[in-house]
């Protein structure tokens, strides 16, 4: 059939593409929730430059500092040499190269586990697994503090979504007597260490409510791999640990790289290579990447205190700037409007200090924040000075 012009009456309700991205900026602007993109030569997780200006960065994943780690760099180069720039195909087609399985047995000694998968990335990791352990007529129970992906994947899955309010196990507790009997299989979902809040999830609690409920419990631990629990992670927080049959986490945080994994038994791990859409459908890590977190999971497993310092920093900074304990190097200062927490950056940002500012819908409406994070390379005089900074900066009244 030959194009025809549109007639009037559609021209008149068509909206292009181009006109409905510029009224949305024009609304997530007028909202001051407008997010850009800013250009960051971040050469060590520490010292950054940005706008032709020297910062100290205490807003980077990068907590053992291990991207910019000698050896780490070096062993990424190697494997480049020796497999090239990418994998070349999804793992089950060609691009299996043998760094992946030799990732996967240490990232499961490391972890204690029978086996782990490794993939393309956290967020891959988490839209994959989940609808693997759950679909139609299972329930998914999910903090409401979880990670965006953890949410995409449980969204993805087709299961009965219910989220709870955060780290309430009577709430959780209360859903599950309402709701497990009247579906197959339950799955409960977790940070393990929450990313924006830096609270740890109480897993020995957690693990027991899905005992009692014949229910599936699965961490995402992003923040906890690396410098909880000597580095093994939240679960490692707790004595005994409790049993957590799906351990998921990323390569791009502490360990320096790029990938997501879960731990768990041999029996998962396979069933995830074979049916994870993520996986399935999706290239391999490349060589280098993968060869990197290899190398920086050696070195987490050599240098106890170097995962422990990130954390030891950050005790010292909520005890210079008057803040609560924390209880990973993730520290929350929450300023409510998206205003006053971009006013807090700016005012950090003159005295030289990166923070930036997080706003809705990544944190709850009236919860805007400046989000701390500590890496082991951090100076002790920096995080005093930031401490003092922090100590003068006007809290608006709202948000205490
Ligand atoms: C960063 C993060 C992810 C995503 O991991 P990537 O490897 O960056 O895709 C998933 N979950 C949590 C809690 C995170 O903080």
């Amino acid at each position: 059939m030959a194009w025809r012009a549109p007639s009037a009456k559609t021209s008149l309700m068509a909206e292009t593409p181009v006109a409905f991205a510029a009224n949305k900026l024009a609304e997530l602007d007028a909202r001051r929730q407008r997010r850009q993109l800013f250009e960051t030569d971040r050469q060590t997780s520490v010292y950054v430059r940005r706008g032709g200006r020297e910062l100290i960065s205490f807003c980077c994943n990068d907590y053992l500092n291990l991207s910019a780690h000698a050896c780490v760099k070096e062993a990424a180069k190697a494997a480049i040499d020796r497999y090239g720039a990418g994998a070349g195909a999804s793992r089950l087609v060609t691009g299996d190269h043998p760094l992946l399985r030799a990732l996967e047995r240490a990232l499961a000694a490391f972890k204690g586990t029978e086996d782990a998968v490794v993939f393309g990335s956290g967020y891959l990791a988490n839209v994959g697994i989940i609808p693997v352990f759950a679909g139609p007529g299972d329930l998914i129970l999910a903090d409401e503090l979880s990670h965006a992906c953890l949410h995409a994947g449980a969204q993805l899955s087709g299961a009965t979504l219910i989220r709870f309010a955060h780290n309430d196990m009577g709430a959780a507790k209360r859903h599950l007597a309402a709701h497990r009997a009247r579906h197959r299989h339950c799955l409960i979902v977790t940070d393990g260490v929450f990313s924006m809040d830096g609270d740890l999830a109480p897993l020995p609690e957690l693990a027991r409510l899905a005992g009692a409920h014949d229910a599936w419990l699965m961490t995402d631990d992003a923040h906890g791999l690396g410098v909880i629990g000597r580095g093994r992670g939240s679960r490692h927080a707790f004595t005994p640990p409790p049993p957590i049959p799906l351990q998921m986490g990323t390569l791009s945080k502490a360990l320096g790289s790029y990938g997501g994994y879960l731990c768990g038994d041999k029996a998962v791990c396979d069933l995830i290579k074979t049916r994870a859409r993520s996986l399935v459908y999706s290239t391999g890590l490349p060589p280098a990447s993968t060869a990197a977190a290899l190398e920086a999971l050696k070195i987490v497993e050599e240098e106890p205190a170097r995962a422990a310092a990130p954390l030891e920093k950050a005790r010292a900074f909520c005890a210079g700037a008057g803040l609560a304990r924390p209880e990973s190097p993730i520290v929350p200062l929450i300023l409510g409007k998206e205003d006053a927490a971009l006013a807090a950056s700016a005012a950090l940002e003159d005295k030289g200090f990166l923070v930036t500012a997080i706003r809705p819908p990544t944190v709850p409406k009236g919860t805007a924040r400046l989000r701390f994070t500590f890496t082991a390379e951090h100076k002790d005089s920096d995080v005093e000075l930031l401490a003092s900074e922090v100590r003068k900066l006007t809290i608006p009244a709202a948000a205490e």
